[in-house]
């Protein structure tokens, strides 16, 4: 006589072995296709050895601008999970396209995130940059562990432990950073090529000032001659010691500001994009302490 528990412990069984085939052990890594560099660090923290982890941005390229190419569409078209930053960060929605053209799901990181508003000229926008914020990388966190679970559940539990473990290294990244930035007594100034360091702003108490606020394209105004005399007057009108280029958008512009008004060039921050191999900003934990020791080395 076969009972209730026996049937079930047959059906639970016949699953894990299910699960066993689709994932072993010895299968093949996934891949997972994200669109920034930030992105594909967060995920690759969380998946191990499970997934094959590709970013379609480089080092110091820009998402804004962003161009698709051939091997973009044949690495999402190869792809069995795409993550993206979401909120135009991917000028023209140019991760969604690829997925869309592909047929691959396409998760977007800033899903739960309370956006930072901007107004644009009447028009409010949320802010993309939204990784610069430490409780709001946790949630970006939180969805690449929801998605990479629900792909690949077999996984889970480590997905969990990874995703629990690098929040811990988050949490103690944001200690570190405002013990750093503790030491500045002038004005709490960040003066780049654009707005990517609002999130940054907000959580450690800078103003910050641009040249082409939230998008280095034209859909997010990009940088025109008021806004360029708006810069210019803030510098001066604040006493800034220093203002910041990117590695993600050509420093000359900012070296003009810098001689115009007496400023000096404090460096080059990460901002939409990580550094290459070996650089000080290989990883998103790497990039966040380069650029405060940027800040606290030009502003103090
Ligand atoms: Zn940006």
């Amino acid at each position: 006589m076969i009972n209730k528990s026996t049937v079930y412990l047959a059906i639970s069984i016949s699953l894990i072995s299910l699960t066993a085939v689709s994932r072993g052990q010895d299968s093949e890594p996934q891949k997972l296709v994200c669109s920034t560099t930030q992105i594909a660090d967060f995920a690759r923290n969380i998946v191990g050895p499970h997934w094959t982890v590709q970013s379609i941005l480089g080092p110091g390229q820009d998402p804004h601008t962003h161009e698709v190419t051939a091997a973009n569409a044949k690495m999402v078209a190869e792809a069995h999970l795409c993550l993206q930053n979401g909120w135009n960060l991917e000028g023209h929605a140019w991760m969604e396209k690829l997925c869309k053209e592909s047929g691959k799901k396409c998760v977007t990181c800033v899903q739960g995130v309370r956006p930072r508003k901007i107004d644009e000229e009447g028009r409010v926008i949320d802010d993309p940059h939204a990784w610069f914020s430490i409780p709001r990388a946790k949630i970006y966190i939180r969805n690449i562990y929801r998605a990479v679970s629900a792909a690949d559940p077999a996984n889970k539990t480590e997905y969990l432990q990874n995703a629990s473990r690098y929040i811990l290294e988050l949490d103690e990244l944001d200690a570190w950073i405002r013990k750093q930035l503790s030491v500045l007594k002038g004005p709490r100034v960040l003066a780049t090529h654009h707005d990517a360091f609002g999130y940054f702003a907000e959580e450690y108490n800078f103003k910050i000032v641009s040249l082409a606020k939230w998008s280095t394209e034209e859909i997010g105004g990009g940088s025109t001659l008021g806004r360029r005399r708006e810069l210019i007057d803030t510098i001066r009108k604040k006493g800034v010691k220093a203002i910041f280029a990117e590695t993600s958008i050509d420093p000359a512009i900012m070296e003009t500001i810098a001689q115009e008004t007496g400023a000096r060039l404090g460096g080059k921050l990460y901002s939409d994009a990580m550094g290459a191999k070996g650089s000080s900003g290989e990883t998103y934990l790497e990039m966040m302490k380069a650029n405060v020791k940027t800040i606290v080395k030009a502003l103090q």
